[in-house]
């Protein structure tokens, strides 16, 4: 069964430690999170950005075939199905879909629309118990090869968002999305503190989680990042474990040509990643 990420979230600000967002792609990217999330006995939220459910063929092949996976493969740990960074039209579709919850980003909208929007979302996902992410402040990232530093949350409009009764938040504090340029700052703990004082019991979510120093995601726990998202990572890891077996020569051996072959040296290193992170942000054994 599917959850939704608020009693999780719940107990990990309790708990003080973080749920890792796990961004899906394919069969083996999910099969690889969902079976380390077992292995440590931990919550997990699986992301999908709407790229992603294009090229899974659709949102409700993501919910059926995530389900079919917690049934075959024993996974008793709650497990969440999360749009990642929707449109008020993709979040509609998810929850057609039978996500357990969805993130709309209004981020890109003046803020009184952002919270029009954000607000029929709260209504509607809170009559199907579902949760919702909103998002102030847009996260920075690679775009058309620019790199941009990400904006911070203005901590006021943050605490607007949060009192519609979403069940998260994701505030930019200076994170980016991809690969942390060089000479990346860092995240601006002194805004992160600020909206926290603005909203109180809101669990907080930090973007961009790869490549962010190990004291950093600490640090942004402490200050109440109840959720990190995790993408880029587990990307690199998987490409840079298939790559090698390719260089190694392996297709070439016997039946080394197999896909599930080729694939699945990329699937245990996502698996390193994820367990990784998992003991970095406190939740293994929180299931
Ligand atoms: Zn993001």
């Amino acid at each position: 069964m599917l959850v939704s990420a608020k009693d999780m979230l719940t107990r990990a600000r309790e708990g003080h430690y973080a749920v890792g967002q796990f961004n899906i792609n394919n069969l083996e990217w999910t099969k690889a999170i969902l079976l380390t999330a077992q292995e440590m006995n931990s919550p997990v939220i699986l992301g999908v950005s709407e790229g992603a459910g294009k090229y899974m063929c659709g949102y409700r092949t993501v919910v059926d075939m995530t389900k079919g996976m917690i049934e075959n493969l024993k996974i008793t740990v709650p497990v969440c199905v999360h749009l990642d960074h929707g449109s008020y039209e993709a979040a509609l579709a998810c929850i057609a879909a039978g996500f357990s919850s969805v993130m709309f980003d209004g981020s890109k909208y003046p803020i009184e629309e952002n919270i029009t929007k954000t607000q029929e979302l709260v209504k509607l996902t809170g009559n199907l118990g579902l949760s919702l992410e909103a998002e102030v402040g847009a996260i920075g990232g690679e775009e058309d090869g620019t790199v941009s530093m990400g904006e911070c949350a203005d901590p006021d409009e943050c605490k607007r968002i949060a009192d519609l009764g979403v069940t998260m938040l994701a505030a930019g504090i200076g994170n980016i999305h991809g690969k942390y340029p060089a000479n990346w700052p860092g995240l601006r703990f002194d805004v992160l503190a600020a909206v926290k004082a603005k909203t109180g019991d809101m669990p907080l979510v930090l973007h961009g989680g790869t490549g962010i120093p190990a004291d950093m995601i600490r640090e942004a726990i402490r200050l109440g990042v109840c959720k990190i998202n995790v993408n880029t990572e587990c990307q690199i890891a998987f490409t840079a474990a298939v790559r090698k077996y390719i260089e190694d020569g392996k297709d070439l051996v016997g039946k080394g040509f197999d896909p599930r072959k080729v694939l699945a040296p990329g699937v245990e290193a996502i698996k390193a990643t994820v367990r990784e992170k998992i003991e970095l942000f406190g939740s293994a054994n929180k299931a």
